[in-house]
């Protein structure tokens, strides 16, 4: 493969699983050297045993929750004195969280999901961005999804929604705030990937009590006979993490087999 990341340094977080797992494994065969954030330990080990077969020395997992400020102070430093620097963050931990009618959520069901999806987003780039801005040089990416911006018919899903919606506008303040330091930052939207995500759905007991107001097609993707792939979404965040999107910033792609067209 070509060497796009040969001597950049990339944090990645939720890559024990999924998608962040799928990037990580593309940058290291492209050179990166990658600290795999994640709360999920032997799953994440698992990737590091992956890129240090790879390359030898080239992965460090650092068990972090990342809406967790002194954690990640601590992660973001231990990941740039390992590795001597940091050029790439890909914000992309996130979890369904709870799901149900309004009414029924708890403030607890709403602000987990704020804090993972949201701030744990807000201190991957508090963190980071000084070590970037040291570089003169920077990308970073985040995972949104096209729920909460392109389509709203998961319905009880108004915590995860509000946190995809929110996290597309502070990538575009962010991309506006970096572009004088060279700091590139930009947002891509799945639709539906197999992955482990639904093991973090936390339905409340009151969901069948939901009345769906339209038939949708859930998960159906013109372009694909399901959903997509994790190395779908991988080669787009690798292209952006990349010298190659250098004039990308503040950009917000959707990447869904046209699933948000239906
Ligand atoms: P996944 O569950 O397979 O992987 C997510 C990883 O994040 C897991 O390993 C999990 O342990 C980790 N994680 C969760 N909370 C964390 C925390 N507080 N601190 C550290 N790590 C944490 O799911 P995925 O589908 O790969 O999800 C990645 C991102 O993609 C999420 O932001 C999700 O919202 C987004 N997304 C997924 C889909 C989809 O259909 N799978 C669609 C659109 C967007």
């Amino acid at each position: 493969p070509k060497q796009r990341f040969a001597g950049k340094t990339a944090i990645i977080t939720g890559a024990g699983s999924g998608i962040g797992r799928a990037t990580a494994i593309k940058m290291a065969r492209e050179g990166a050297n990658i600290a795999l954030f994640d709360l999920v330990n032997e799953r994440t080990a698992d990737v590091e045993r992956k890129l240090n077969q790879i390359r030898k020395g080239c992965a460090l997992a650092v068990d972090v929750d990342t809406s967790n400020p002194e954690r990640m102070e601590a992660a973001v430093k231990k990941t740039v004195e390992h590795f001597g620097g940091l050029d790439i963050v890909f914000a992309n931990a996130g979890i369904n969280g709870s799901i149900g009618p309004i009414e029924e959520l708890s403030i607890e069901d709403w602000q987990r999901t704020l804090n993972v999806n949201l701030t744990g987003t807000f201190l991957s780039l508090k963190y980071t961005i000084p070590h970037m801005k040291s570089k003169g040089k920077g990308s970073i990416i985040i995972t949104s999804s096209i729920n909460g911006n392109r389509r709203f018919a998961s319905f009880g899903f108004s915590p995860y929604s509000t946190t995809k919606a929110g996290q597309v506008a502070f990538a575009k303040m962010a991309a506006l705030e970096l572009a004088k330091f060279k700091i590139r930052v930009n947002v891509v939207s799945p639709g539906a990937i197999s992955t482990n995500i639904d093991q973090s759905t936390e339905p409340t007991e009151e969901l069948e009590s939901i009345v769906i107001p339209i038939e949708f097609p859930e998960g159906q993707q013109p372009l694909a006979d399901g959903p997509g792939k994790p190395e779908d979404v991988a080669n787009l965040v690798s292209f952006l993490a990349s010298d190659e999107s250098s004039h990308i910033t503040g950009a917000h792609i959707v990447i869904d087999g046209a699933e948000s067209l239906l």
